[in-house]
C-alpha cells in the first residue's frame, strides 16, 4: 500500500518511522499546507517528499498513492477536525486515522500496528476534553472567558463526582488525545494531585496539562510536585503580563523540581465575542469558531466548548436567560455510544447564535465588573446599537 502522511513534522516523521520495515506499507510522501524541504528530511540522506492537499488529490487520481494517513495527536483541539475538512472539500475518503496513543508508545505491537490503519467511521477518540476544577480565580482578568471573576462560590467540584464521569469517557472513548485541567485557577483546589493520579490512572497514553495563571505554581507542596511530575503532567502558563517580574524563579523552579512546563507567548489582549440578542446563524459562528473543538466536561455532560458549560455563572450574576439549549450532551444517556458523540460534537449548537465577531481589549483585571465586559454591540448606520 503506497501511502501519504498527513501531516508533515514531528508527528509526520515518527509515523514514519515507525513504519519503516512494514513490507507491506510504503510511505511516498508527506501531506502538508506549508510544505518545505525541511520538514521532509528524515536524516542525512533520506528525504522524503512534502505536497499539499491538493497535488495528493492529483496522485490519488494517477494511482500514486492509495492512502492518507491522518495524524491525530496534535494537541491543538480543532486541528485534526481541520485536516479532516480539507480531505473532505477534496473529495478524499481514501484515508486512515492514525490515534494519538500510537504517537506517545515507544514499542508497538501487532494491535497497534493494526490500529494504524482506523477507518474513519471506526475512530472513536476524543480529541480534547476540557473541565474545570475551580470556578473561582486568584487572578480575576476583566473579560473572562469562563467568568470565573464573577463566580460567586469557590466553587470546586466533587472528585468523586469528576472521577466517575472519567471512568464513563474510558467507556464511551477509545482514547483522549488532549485532557486539559482548567478552571478558573485549578491551583486553588486542593485536590489537584488527586486529579493528575486519577487522570494518568485511565488514560496513560494522554496529553494531560494544567492550564495556570502560574501565581501560585511555586506554592506547591512535595505531594502535589511529585503527582504531576510522577504523572508526567505539563504545566502549561498563561503568561499574563503579573507574571513578568517572577517568570525567571518561577521558570527555575520548574527546573529544579523536574516538572515539565509550557510558557505561552505574553498575553497583551483579551477579546470579546457575545452578544445577547442571539440572532448570529449558529451554523457559520461554529464553522468559522477557534473554539468548537474545545470539549468541555461539567457535571455529567459534554459540551462544544466553555460557553455552554458556563453560562450559567454569567445569567445568575447579571439575571440574564441566554441558554445553553441543547448544546449539553448528557454521556449517560441510555445506549448513546463515543462515536455518536463525536458526530454531534461535529455540528453547531443553538447557543452559537449567541457569538459573534470578536473585539479585542488590552488586557487588564477586573475592578468593576459590569455585562459590557463581555457583550458586544453591534451598531447600525445610525450609531444605535441593533
Ligand atoms: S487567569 Fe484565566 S481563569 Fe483566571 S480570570 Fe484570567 S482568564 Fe479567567
Ligand atoms: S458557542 Fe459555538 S460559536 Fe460560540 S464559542 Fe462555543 S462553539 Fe464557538
Amino acid at each position: 500500500m503506497k501511502v501519504a502522511i498527513f501531516p508533515a513534522g514531528k508527528d509526520g516523521k515518527k509515523l514514519y518511522s515507525i513504519l519503516r520495515g512494514q513490507a507491506n506499507v510504503e510511505v511516498c510522501s508527506f501531506v502538508d499546507n506549508a510544505p518545505s524541504e525541511e520538514k521532509g528530511m528524515i536524516m542525512e540522506g533520506l528525504s522524503i517528499p512534502v505536497i499539499t492537499p491538493n497535488e495528493v488529490k492529483l496522485q490519488m487520481v494517477e494511482g500514486n498513492i492509495d492512502k492518507v494517513l491522518v495524524c491525530s495527536a496534535k494537541v491543538l483541539s480543532h486541528f485534526l477536525d481541520d485536516m479532516l475538512r480539507q480531505l473532505k472539500e477534496l473529495n478524499i475518503s481514501d484515508y486512515y486515522i492514525v490515534p494519538s496513543y500510537i504517537f506517545r508508545k515507544e514499542q508497538w505491537d501487532e494491535t497497534d500496528f493494526r490500529n494504524i490503519f482506523t477507518k474513519q467511521d471506526e475512530f472513536s477518540q476524543l480529541q480534547h476534553v476540557q473541565f474545570h476544577i475551580s470556578d473561582c480565580c486568584n487572578l480575576n482578568c476583566r473579560r473572562c472567558q469562563h467568568f470565573s471573576n464573577i463566580a460567586d462560590n469557590p466553587r470546586f467540584p466533587s472528585f468523586e463526582k469528576v472521577k466517575g464521569d472519567f471512568q464513563r469517557l474510558r467507556e464511551l472513548f477509545c482514547d483522549i488525545n488532549r485532557i486539559a485541567i482548567l478552571g478558573g485557577e485549578p491551583f486553588l483546589n486542593p485536590e489537584l494531585y488527586r486529579y493528575c493520579v486519577m487522570l494518568r490512572e485511565l488514560f496513560p497514553y494522554s496529553f494531560i496539562d494544567i492550564i495556570t495563571n502560574g501565581l501560585l505554581v511555586r506554592n506547591m507542596n512535595e505531594k502535589l510536585i511529585s503527582a504531576i511530575r510522577d504523572n508526567d503532567i505539563i504545566v502549561n502558563i498563561s503568561f499574563y503580563p503579573v507574571l513578568e517580574p517572577v517568570k525567571e524563579q518561577l521558570t527555575r523552579f520548574l527546573k529544579e523540581q523536574r516538572v515539565r512546563y509550557v510558557f505561552g507567548t505574553k498575553i497583551e489582549t483579551f477579546s470579546k465575542k457575545m452578544m445577547l440578542e442571539g440572532n448570529e446563524n449558529p451554523e457559520k459562528q461554529f464553522y468559522e469558531c477557534r473554539d468548537r473543538c474545545c470539549t468541555m466536561l461539567r457535571d455529567g455532560k459534554l459540551y462544544p466548548c466553555y460557553l455552554p458549560a458556563t453560562v450559567s455563572i454569567f445569567n445568575n450574576h447579571f439575571g440574564t436567560k441566554i441558554e445553553a439549549g441543547n448544546s449539553a450532551i448528557d454521556i449517560y444517556d441510555a445506549g448513546i455510544t463515543g462515536r455518536q458523540i463525536l458526530e454531534r460534537l461535529r455540528k453547531s449548537f443553538d447557543i452559537c447564535r449567541y457569538c459573534t465577531y470578536d473585539e479585542t481589549y488590552p488586557w487588564e483585571q477586573t475592578k468593576c465588573a459590569c455585562m459590557d465586559d463581555w457583550i458586544v454591540c453591534r451598531q447600525n448606520s445610525s450609531g444605535n446599537c441593533k
